[in-house]
């Protein structure tokens, strides 16, 4: 299944759906089903399990916020609806020169949604000086390594 360039139009539609899960608190099947038809199923039925895995973590004192997707033998690198450090992301978006939302991305954003009340149920605090072996260190830029 080819996968689709994000253009205005499907990014109005995600943050509709999004609007609508903050508003019911919930992802509903209505919801996973317009996402289906925006993203491709391959990748909204990986979602539910992607979202336990996704944290936000600050670093204190600096504040400065670092969204990861934790993974058991690799961790991944999230800037919200910009960048993931996956390989899915670095062939269909980097290679490609366009917008794309892997999969964590996608679940990024549901997971941002639906913690808004309760940002706490998965942030991470961490020291500034742990930031390198936090971040930095457990990182597998595995395109990096074609
Ligand atoms: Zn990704």
């Amino acid at each position: 299944m080819p996968t689709k360039t994000i253009n205005d139009e499907i990014d109005k539609e995600f943050e509709d759906i999004l609007k609508n899960i903050a508003q019911k608190g919930i992802l509903t099947i209505e919801s996973i089903d317009r996402l289906s038809k925006l993203f491709s199923i391959e990748q909204i039925s990986k979602v539910k399990e992607i979202m336990g895995e996704i944290v936000k973590v600050t670093f204190i004192p600096s504040s400065r916020i670092v969204w990861m997707k934790l993974g058991t033998d690799r961790d991944y690198l999230l800037y919200p609806k910009k960048y993931c450090s996956c390989m899915d992301f670095y062939l269909q978006g980097i290679l490609k020169n366009r917008k794309y939302y892997c999969k964590h991305l996608i679940a990024q954003g549901i997971v941002a949604e639906l913690t808004k009340k309760n940002p706490q149920s998965i942030e991470i605090v961490e020291r500034d000086e742990n930031f390198k072996e936090k971040v930095t260190q457990q990182l597998s830029f595995e395109h990096f390594l074609i």
